[in-house]
């Protein structure tokens, strides 16, 4: 599994095997301890930062190092093996908060805030769901009322990653309640606006090395140039953005899959049970080589995606079945690395029990895979 995909270029092998090196040195040895202790390690962000990571796919002009689709695919997959935790809060500062940013915002916004976000020294949440919405985004019921030259913000928003840490807010609300969808814009929040606090932290049974809060706004007034993009259009014009988001998950979800497996492969071969290594029991190689397989079918998936996005082609359809399948394929490998690595696997200090709480999240984000079947079958004019 290690072999670089022939398919890619000279430069992303390159890439693929800078990040494995810094993963092994700068995430790898903390993982375990930020998922013990709930806590995002900050120092993170400025040294991704340092080495233009979290530039990439952001256009030079905009303080990003540039690169594709591809790349960005390749940078989540190789944080989500060191850690899904450290890679979910990587993930929301750059696919969601930036990259709508990016693509919305006004030259003043950007010129303000993505030289510092992309080179690590602010970070960015995006602030979506409520309790009362999460896959209907249509029942969003923070609202934000034109006043003169501001809009002012009531409501809450809940499970927001980065929450506790961010410098700033992507956040969606309505402007035109009757519209449902169609009537909801997104704001950019500073953390020391006036009516706009951070209500707790909140304790999760996995990705604990990214940390998550409930977020209150009380007649919270922001200037009209705080508007990222079109009035009432906001959310409905950043679903690009969310493709790029479950090209993203599909390539966490292989990163943790591949994680769980290369554990299991070392293992197999030092654990003897009836004199003999268990990889050499045809149930546990049946299953070492169904993960293999299926990890190399959820980077296909997530990788053809990344290219068709690249080249300019619709890609709504592949991004959603990467996410489907890698996400899901991931839940099925972790579980059988756990078994397959017995009761040393369900203990505390183990690795895997980590990966087997991280993974079922990618399942629920970013469109559980209820709704990407749902929008699979539409696209297939069902
Ligand atoms: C670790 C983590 C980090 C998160 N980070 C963020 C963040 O940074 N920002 C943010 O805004 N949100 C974040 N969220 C919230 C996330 O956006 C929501 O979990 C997601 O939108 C799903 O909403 P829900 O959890 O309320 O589930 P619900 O929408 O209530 O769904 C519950 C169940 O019903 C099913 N269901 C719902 N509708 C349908 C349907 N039409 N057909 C079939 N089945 C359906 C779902 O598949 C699911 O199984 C995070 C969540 C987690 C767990």
């Amino acid at each position: 599994m290690a072999e670089p995909d022939f398919y890619l270029s000279d430069e992303q092998r390159e890439l693929q095997r800078a990040l494995r090196e810094f993963v092994a040195k700068e995430i790898t040895p903390i993982a375990a301890k930020c998922d013990a202790e709930e806590r995002y390690p900050l120092e993170i962000f400025p040294k991704l930062g340092e080495l233009g990571y979290l530039g990439l796919r952001f256009p030079e002009a905009a303080g990003g190092s540039g690169g594709s689709c591809l790349d960005y695919a390749i940078l989540c997959e190789e944080l989500a093996f060191g850690s899904a935790g450290i890679a979910l809060g990587v993930y929301v500062h750059m696919a969601l908060a930036c990259a709508a940013l990016e693509a919305f915002g006004s030259e003043a916004l950007q010129k303000a805030w993505l030289p510092p976000a992309l080179h690590g020294d602010k970070i960015g949440a995006w602030a979506f769901a409520e309790a009362g919405a999460g896959s209907d985004a249509g029942s969003i019921a923070t609202r934000a009322v034109a006043d003169g030259d501001d809009f002012v913000l009531n409501g809450s928003k809940l499970f927001i990653t980065n929450g506790p840490i961010a410098d700033f807010l992507v956040v969606v609300a309505s402007t035109a309640p009757e519209q449902r969808l169609k009537g909801l814009s997104l704001f950019l929040v500073e953390k020391d606006r006036p009516g706009f606090r951070v209500a707790g932290s909140l304790s999760k049974l996995g990705v604990r090395a990214s940390e998550m809060a409930e977020l209150v706004f009380e007649d919270c007034r922001i200037p009209r140039d705080n508007l990222i993009g079109r009035e009432h259009r906001g959310f409905l014009d950043s679903l690009r953005t969310l493709t790029l988001g479950r090209i993203a998950s599909a390539a966490f979800a292989t990163g943790v899959a591949r994680a769980a497996f290369e554990a299991t492969l070392r293992y197999a071969g030092e654990r003897k049970q009836f004199g003999q290594p268990i990889g050499s029991f045809q149930a546990v190689r049946f299953g070492i080589a169904d993960m293999a397989t299926q990890i190399e079918a959820s980077r296909l998936l997530c990788h053809r995606a990344a290219i068709a996005a690249d080249q300019g082609h619709a890609h709504s359809r592949e991004a959603n079945m990467a996410k489907l399948f890698a996400t899901e394929a991931c839940t099925r490998i972790v579980e059988r690395a756990l078994h397959f690595h017995g009761a040393a696997g369900f203990m505390t200090e183990s690795p895997i029990q980590r990966l087997y709480r991280d993974c079922k999240v990618f399942e629920l984000g970013e469109g559980s895979s209820e709704l990407q079947r749902d929008m699979i079958a539409r696209e297939l004019g069902l």
